[in-house]
């Protein structure tokens, strides 16, 4: 077969790859403790999966308008205004299917050969695979240098030139699970007025997943750059909702006509019942989050406490999202040495910090989305294994 040039340079998401991995070794009966995969162990809630029912009992079971139904267009402004006071036109809404192909359409409309793209090193994965995929220039921003694993808003602001198309932010960022605070985003912000011609990406997929009771910084915050900013959201991880497939995002007005075209080649639309449970997550009562960041507060208090412990093996406290990412290098191994002796010895799946770049080689990272058991059963597995 003779396969198109730039599909050579299109990367993957390696946590799937480790997820079937797992569950190879877990059908020869032994037991794997899954801390790899980036999805909450919670089940939606009651009231979301009783609207996706109503619809399909109503009748929503056949195409509908590519960038979403309007109910779930404004339902998701009524959000964003109660949330972060902004006034957006259900217009500049798009619903998808999960967030990702937020990713895809942007880069796609915004990447091509001679263009620069700067995005955060360690990042999620997609972010780079896709940039060269349209073959822009990736331009890594590394978080590391920094002790928390933040990002420096004077660096990333140094690497803007006149190729730069697209900046892209994660907060809070997987794999680190480190959060920015508003100084930090406001500092950030002030400097990119400088560069008007430039499209800021926001991922804020993990932005009601923020700990000890932090403001979540959105770019929503700064009316000035509205007119050249796409924010990435959904209700993956907000609403324990990966598997149904439902994300959103804001656009510049330039955009949505792209964007539509975009979604007509591909996916046409989002089915109708997840639209209506969308609908129902977003005006429906909080109380499922703040149980749910209750217990992940639990486990991220656990966990960093627990690989702290282990020789060799280092952790900033994570501010956001549900990962730990340790600097592993004391124990003498790699990253990828490290997570492959866990799945292998002590029956633990974990991502080595290569699957989110190059420059976190010294690094793995722990999804907390299991239970407090599991978490201390596979620490404590993993303690032995170290010796
Ligand atoms: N952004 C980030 C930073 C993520 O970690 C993920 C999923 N792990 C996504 C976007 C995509 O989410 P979805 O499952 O809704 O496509």
């Amino acid at each position: 077969m003779k396969f198109a040039k730039n599909l050579e340079r299109l990367g993957t998401e390696s946590a799937f790859a480790i997820l079937a991995e797992a569950k190879k070794i877990e059908a020869t009966g032994k037991k794997m403790i899954n801390l790899g995969i980036g999805q909450p162990d919670f089940k939606t809630p009651t009231h979301v999966m009783e609207a996706a029912k109503k619809a399909i009992d109503d009748g929503h079971h056949g195409y509908v308008v590519s960038n979403g139904i309007p109910e779930c267009r404004e339902a998701v402004c009524r959000k964003i205004k109660k949330l972060y006071g902004a006034d957006i036109h259900s217009d500049r809404i798009i619903i998808t299917p999960g967030g990702k192909p937020t990713m895809y359409f942007a880069i796609s409309m915004f990447g091509e050969p001679g263009a620069e793209i700067i995005y955060p090193d360690p990042g999620f994965p997609v972010y780079e695979s896709m940039i060269n995929y349209t073959g822009a220039k990736a331009v890594p921003y590394s978080i590391l240098d920094n002790k928390d694993l933040k990002f420096d808003p004077e660096k990333i602001l140094s690497l803007i030139n006149e190729k730069t198309r697209m900046l892209v932010i994660i907060n809070p960022n997987n794999p680190t699970g480190s959060f920015v605070e508003k100084s930090a985003i406001d500092y950030l912000a002030n400097g990119l007025k400088k560069y008007p011609n430039l499209i800021i990406f926001s991922d804020e997929i993990y932005s009601r997943q923020i700990f000890d009771g932090k403001e979540m910084p959105s770019f929503f915050n700064y009316p000035e750059l509205k007119d050249r900013l796409i924010v990435l959201d959904g209700w993956s991880k907000t609403y324990a909702m990966t598997g149904w497939r439902l994300g959103w995002s804001y656009w510049p007005k330039e955009c949505i006509e792209h964007i539509v075209k975009l979604l007509i080649n591909s996916v046409s639309c989002v089915n109708a019942p997840t639209q209506y449970a969308g609908i129902a997550a977003l005006d429906g009562s909080d109380e499922s989050i703040n149980l749910m960041m209750k217990e992940f507060t639990e486990r991220r208090n656990l966990i960093h406490k627990l690989l702290n412990e282990l020789p060799g093996v280092e952790c900033s406290l994570p501010g956001g999202a549900f990962y730990a990412f340790p600097k592993i290098k004391g124990t003498g191994m790699t990253g990828a040495e490290f997570a492959k002796k866990c799945m292998y010895e002590a029956g633990v799946a974990i991502v080595p910090g290569t699957a989110f770049g190059n420059t976190a080689q010294d690094y793995v990272r722990f999804s907390y989305a299991a239970s407090r058991e599991n978490i201390s059963e596979a620490l404590e597995n993993i303690k032995k294994m170290l010796g």
